[in-house]
């Protein structure tokens, strides 16, 4: 049996990597939470689920894990830039309310969503707004290396400055010289020394609604500098992973990179993971292309793309179906698919969570298929997080759980079947988070027994020809499911009654 190790893809160099904590059996890992502003959408769907089954895994193959995941409830500004207003200070603006209310209000309703979704929480959730003094103290430590200026109140990270001793685009591939050549000349419109300089202290405007105090100005820290600040207090100079949507990579991360550098001198992170994006009929999702579709909308069915509402679990499996590094398209369709193929895969872990072994005969094909099954499904998530196989490792599995359950036997070693029925149970629960949402369920254990003897009678009555019987036999089990005769021999599948 092969025992494979642990792989992941690193941002950073942009390749697969043993995975290797700085601190066995401990591990770090920081993900870039919502900027809490508006309703929780399906790509902030895909991060959360991405991670959260990374973090699954890696608590399942014995590590213990420090899960770090920020709430940012200030300084992101719209457009993501260094000018304009804060989101959240906008919103609030709009509405006529306190940004914490707006900030209170999405963030209850993200975190909702997630547990619909079964994400576990994280072990901490710090808030950007919790955590000023840290963001001071750290921009204070990269004015003293010489890596920031102050220019009328705000505070700018000095890109200049910084690539004499280190380069700035490690993370993103991009080399400063073309990125300068692409952006528009400032000169004598703006405070910033150099066009990439970026904001780690922004002076506050009159109207500006959230500001502190600091040595610099009346104000508010820039975006980037909450995470680089927050992940140094929970884990560390330097901590193991970090991750986040692609669409981070560039600038915040490669922000939080100088940062952390420009201040300790070290390193910040070992491995980088990014998510790829979700799209929506092939097209990015954007509010101006009508095709922005929220969580809460999807689970209701309420926005105009969709032909129906659907379920958490299979938004979950939808999202499980792809490899977290590749594209992964929405439609209905596909979330139509994804909603058939979760029941095939519920409905067998609902038949083995009760299934008892049961003496039979061997069968060498079927005892060699589910001995493979568990290191199968750890080969897959040992090669960075692959969930589309192990999905497919688990339709091949449920085939043969259908199997057990229409012969009524198990065809398989007692240890083979033990074995393969904790596994089964554990990467379809505990690695990738999933539930069955339809109560199916075979009625239990004892009323299965009734409908097995039930349907032995009904058997007889129709070898010794007395139809009478055998059809009043049939309508009794009738009642609680549906009764089908296969060439196997007859099978029955409970339904509850409403
Ligand atoms: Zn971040």
């Amino acid at each position: 049996m092969s025992t494979s190790k642990l792989q992941v893809y690193n941002t950073l160099s942009r390749k697969k990597e043993d995975f290797i904590p700085m601190h066995p059996p401990f591990v770090g890992m920081y993900v870039c939470g919502p900027t809490v502003y508006g309703d929780a959408h399906l790509g902030h769907g895909r991060k959360e689920v991405v991670f959260d089954f990374i973090y699954r895994y890696l608590l399942y193959s014995g590590y213990k894990v420090r899960y770090v995941r920020n709430i940012t409830d200030v300084g992101h500004l719209v457009n993501d830039a260094d000018e304009g207003e804060d989101k959240i200070g906008k919103k609030a603006r709009m509405e006529k309310l306190d940004p914490m209310e707006v900030a209170h209000y999405y963030e209850l309703g993200y975190q909702r969503s997630l547990r619909a979704l079964n994400c576990l929480s994280p072990s901490i959730e710090p808030f950007a707004s919790g955590h000023i003094i840290e963001q001071v103290e750290m921009i204070k430590t990269i004015i003293e290396h010489g890596y920031a200026y102050v220019s009328n109140g705000s505070v700018y990270f000095d890109i200049a400055a910084y690539e004499k001793d280190h380069r700035y685009g490690v993370l993103s591939g991009r080399v400063t010289d073309d990125q300068l050549n692409n952006t528009r000349n400032l000169e004598g419109q703006s405070e910033k020394k150099g066009p990439l300089d970026f904001a780690l202290w922004k002076k506050a405007d009159p109207e500006h609604l959230m500001h502190w105090p600091s040595p610099w100005s009346e104000g508010f820290p820039g975006w980037h500098i909450e995470c680089s600040a927050m992940s140094k207090k929970y884990l560390g100079e330097t901590f193991d992973i970090h991750g986040g949507g692609m669409d981070l990579l560039f600038p915040h991360h490669e922000c939080e990179i100088a940062q952390s550098i420009g201040s300790s001198g070290k390193e910040p992170v070992r491995y980088w993971l990014h998510n790829n994006m979700l799209t929506v009929n092939g097209q990015r999702m954007g509010k101006s292309l009508n095709n922005f579709i929220t969580i809460d909308q999807l689970f209701t069915g309420t926005h105009k793309l969709l032909e129906k509402a659907y379920s958490p679990m299979t938004l979950r499996f939808a999202i499980l179906q792809a490899h977290y590094r590749n594209p992964l398209d929405f439609s209905n369709q596909a979330l139509q698919d994804a909603e058939k193929a979760f029941g095939k895969i519920s409905g067998a872990y609902v038949l083995i969570s009760d299934m008892e072994w049961q003496q039979d005969t061997v069968n060498p094909a079927t005892e060699k298929d589910i001995a493979s099954f568990e290191q199968d499904c750890k080969d897959a998530m040992n090669d960075d997080f692959n969930t589309a196989i192990v999905i497919a490792t688990m339709f091949k599995a449920a085939s043969v759980i259908n199997q057990f359950n229409t012969a009524g036997k198990t065809a398989v070693s007692k240890t083979a079947f033990e074995n393969f029925k904790k596994a089964y149970i554990a990467f379809y629960k505990d690695i990738l988070g999933l539930i069955p949402e339809k109560q199916e369920s075979t009625g239990g254990k004892d009323f299965k027994d009734l409908v097995d003897t039930l349907i032995h009678a009904r058997d007889n009555a129709k070898k010794e020809k007395d139809f009478k019987l055998s059809d009043s036999i049939r309508n009794i089990i009738a009642q609680f499911g549906e009764l089908k005769d296969t060439p196997q021999g007859t099978t029955f599948k409970y339904e509850k009654k409403k």
